[in-house]
């Protein structure tokens, strides 16, 4: 298959060349894969650096594939979101997130905030409201432990209705984080007016830090930019020592998510990883 490329195993996108067939194959085995639990969520923690407090951690989906094994989100994501299928499949992440919370909860781990990942279609609709009240009810958890991730390009698509909805996010007590800031070559001036408590910075400004020095002006530039609106920044995609070093140069305290830390980790992993941390 053109389409499918595989990198260590998983299976990456190339719209380039991805096939109809292939598509349809992922919207028909979706229902399935909820089912036969082929879908399951990993957590990627975020490090304060300086006081090296966890202070988050990103809930991301994993599909293990009964043919094509591990299916990397950025593949079939986009094209549950093309047919609808996301909506669904959010409500599933979210479910399984809060009854994941409410085990740790039960079970004394201790962690800061959990963030789900909104697409960005659901992020304006009714129907999220509801799922997260219910959600949040349902499982007891104050919403204060939940922050939600919605991309800065969804936002820009439909900035008024955004707004309201971020708005709507806030008075419930969720936090919400703008991600992938950068990336969707939008105009500042909505940052003013969206009531985010958390920007993303995305992790194509990361890599070429800090060898490349245009790379490194340039995540200079926004780092400074997002700070001085006293918002929580999170640099994602920091991999190197070298990285940590230019970003903590740059400003004081950055949150960091990245390989540095640790990859995403199964729930298992996940509470090993926050008990070695505390020793
Ligand atoms: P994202 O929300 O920007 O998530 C961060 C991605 O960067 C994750 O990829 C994470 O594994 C990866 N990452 C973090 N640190 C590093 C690093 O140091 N180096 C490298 N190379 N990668 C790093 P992942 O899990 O493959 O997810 C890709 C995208 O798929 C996510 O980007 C998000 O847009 C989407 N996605 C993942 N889970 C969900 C979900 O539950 N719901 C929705 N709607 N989208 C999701
Ligand atoms: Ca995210
Ligand atoms: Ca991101
Ligand atoms: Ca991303």
């Amino acid at each position: 298959h053109s389409s499918i490329q595989y990198r260590h195993g998983v299976i990456e996108y190339d719209p380039a060349v991805h096939t109809y067939s292939f598509e349809r194959q992922i919207v028909q085995d979706i229902n399935r894969a909820i089912e036969t639990k082929e879908l399951f969520m990993v957590y990627q923690p975020k490090v304060q650096t300086g006081t090296g407090e966890v202070t988050g951690v990103e809930a991301l989906l994993r599909w293990q594939h009964r043919v094509h094994g591990l299916i990397s989100p950025g593949v079939f994501i986009p094209v549950l979101e093309e047919n609808g299928k996301i909506f669904e499949v959010t409500d599933w992440v979210i479910e399984t997130v809060f009854r994941q919370v409410s085990h740790w909860l039960d079970e004394g781990v201790e962690f800061k905030r959990v963030s789900i990942n909104i697409p960005g279609p659901y992020v304006t609709s009714s129907r999220l409201l509801s799922v997260l009240h219910e959600g949040l009810r349902k499982y007891g958890i104050d919403s204060r432990l939940i922050e939600l991730e919605i991309t800065e390009t969804s936002v820009i698509h439909d900035i008024e209705n955004a707004i309201t909805a971020v708005g709507r996010f806030r008075e419930m007590g969720l936090s919400v984080a703008l991600d992938d800031f950068g990336t969707g070559l939008s105009s500042l001036s909505y940052l003013r007016k969206i009531p985010i408590s958390t920007i993303k910075i995305d992790k194509s400004f990361v890599d070429g830090v800090p060898l490349s020095e245009k790379d490194s002006a340039l995540l200079r530039a926004i780092t400074t930019l997002c700070s001085s609106l006293k918002l929580r920044v999170v640099i994602e995609g920091v991999e190197t020592q070298e990285q940590i070093d230019f970003i903590t140069g740059m400003i004081e305290r950055p949150h960091i998510q990245g390989y540095y830390f640790s990859p995403p980790l199964q729930e298992g992993e996940f509470v090993e990883w926050l008990k070695e941390r505390e020793l």
